[in-house]
């Protein structure tokens, strides 16, 4: 993959883009295909600040092929998780590429337990997640016969796939179309000049080439940086918040955004321990617990992996830096900057007792191990081995809420993705389309008939 990538060519007639991404992630390659597929006239570049695409969250997930039943009926996470899923299985069927419909089981451990796991099956049912079924012990130890529970959800159309492959896939359509993608090229400035934007951009190689790309629209899909990139546009762009439809404050016990309001990334680390090879047969799918409704994370699962291993995790602990996947990787910039955003204090202050437990399980492997026992009582601590890691980019607003849903931010030229945690990478064909249709609405064609004839305005906003 990495030999079909080229660099920039430095040069007028090769800087100047209808579209630049920002970004190789698994939704800024989407966005860059549902672009090109459906306006094949576009010049599209994506620019990667990494040497590899996919090696920030898209290549650090579960892998987990989300079927939709968590989310909050009517929000985008829905909508996009159920279409999602069936948009990339298609895709991936057509592309070859592997998957497995294992299925997987959520699972009651007590009475206390239950209230909130009817809950969960009825917001599947409303969602359109099909197969659903309540299941009592019995049939979920057939299921998997080293799990606890007294009563559990079945979901038998969750899958699981390897993500950086699904990215790998988006990148080579990208380049059948004639769209570029550039990796080790950070994007470090965002303006606007003579109604285009320009983006001041740092080439790491031999020397360090700093120059600019003009593009008549910008789409930033960060992840971890997102909220840096969208603050790149300054405040004279009218930056709006939209979580996709505009609507604010809480109706129904669901959130929105205040346009103006601010939200600031904190990166949640997630450690996971992999089951020795011999103990493998203790999973035949994935289970999950009842997750805890005030948080948008699921709870440390086990995921069996397509290639056989078995891991148990993430949990979710503060990280020290953005793209800090080791425990005690600390940046200080990026300390700084969650710890003098008045939000974080305030979420603080709501969830410290849950923070400081799943800090105290992520540095004591016994404490760790005690949960994941609770789910699976015959695991030993020998039983498992340290694993890889993944940091969540999670949005968070200044009165300190954790944004649950798929967020975006647009100005005149540009469109940032604010918010794309789980499943967005279940729902990266969706997002994508969303990102589309909100181009079409937010690059105002009135404004810009009479600024510019631009070949993109024409082809993408009519
Ligand atoms: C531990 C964990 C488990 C998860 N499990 C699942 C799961 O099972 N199923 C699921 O559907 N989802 C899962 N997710 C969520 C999913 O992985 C993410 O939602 C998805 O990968 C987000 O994709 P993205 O493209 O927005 O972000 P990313 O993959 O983080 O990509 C953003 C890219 O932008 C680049 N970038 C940032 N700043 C700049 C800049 N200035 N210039 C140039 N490039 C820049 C970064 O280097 C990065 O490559 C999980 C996430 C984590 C962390």
């Amino acid at each position: 993959m990495k030999d079909a990538l080229h660099n920039i060519e430095p040069g007028p007639s090769a800087s100047h883009y209808d579209l630049a991404i920002v970004g190789a992630g698994i939704v800024g390659l989407a966005t860059a295909r549902e672009f090109l597929l459906r306006q094949p006239a576009l010049r599209v570049i994506v620019l990667e600040k990494e040497p590899t695409i996919a090696s920030q969250q898209s290549g650090h997930n579960s892998g987990v092929i989300h079927s939709g039943i968590y989310y909050a009926p009517g929000s985008l996470k829905a909508r996009a998780c159920v279409e999602g899923h069936q948009a990339l299985l298609a895709f991936c069927r057509e592309q070859g590429i592997p998957f497995e419909l294992c299925g997987k089981v959520i699972v009651a451990l007590d009475e206390s337990e239950l209230p909130r796991l009817e809950d969960l099956y009825q917001r599947g049912i409303k969602n359109g997640v099909q197969g659903l079924e309540f299941i009592e012990p019995e049939r979920l130890r057939e299921l998997e016969p080293y799990a606890a529970g007294i009563k559990a959800i079945h979901s038998p159309n969750t899958g699981i796939i390897d993500y950086a492959q699904v990215a790998q896939a988006y990148a080579r359509q990208v380049q059948e179309h004639g769209g570029e993608i550039v990796t080790g090229c950070e994007v470090t400035t965002l303006t606007t000049r003579d109604a285009q934007s320009v983006l001041g951009i740092r080439q790491a190689g031999v020397v360090t080439l700093e120059t600019e790309i003009h593009a008549r629209y910008v789409i930033t899909c960060g992840g971890l940086q997102s909220d840096k990139l969208s603050r790149m546009s300054g405040k004279d762009s009218q930056v709006h918040i939209v979580p996709f439809q505009r609507r604010h404050g809480t109706r129904k016990g669901r959130h929105y955004y205040d346009e103006n309001s601010q939200v600031h990334i904190v990166p949640f680390r997630g450690d996971y321990y992999v089951l020795r090879p011999e103990k493998r047969h203790m999973l035949r799918s994935l289970i999950y617990p009842v997750p805890d409704p005030r948080f948008p994370f699921l709870g440390v699962h086990f995921t069996r992996r397509l290639d056989g291993e078995v891991w148990a995790g993430p949990n979710a602990v503060l990280a020290f830096a953005r793209e800090g996947y080791r425990r005690w990787q600390i940046h200080p910039g990026d300390m700084w900057e969650v710890l003098s955003f008045g939000g974080f204090w305030k979420m603080a202050a709501q969830y410290w007792q849950t923070g400081l437990a799943e800090m105290y399980r992520d540095y004591v492997k016994a404490a760790y191990i005690k949960e994941l026992q609770r789910y699976m009582p015959e695991l030993q601590a020998a039983d498992l081995l340290p694993g890889p890691s993944g940091v969540r980019a999670q949005a968070l607003t200044a009165d300190g809420r954790l944004v649950d849903d798929f967020l975006i931010q647009h100005g005149e030229n540009v469109i940032h993705v604010q918010n794309a945690p789980s499943p967005a990478a279940t729902s990266s064909l969706v997002i994508a389309r969303m990102i589309f249709d909100e181009a079409r609405r937010s690059f105002d064609p009135a404004k810009k008939v009479q600024q510019q004839s631009s070949k993109m305005r024409k082809n993408v906003l009519e």
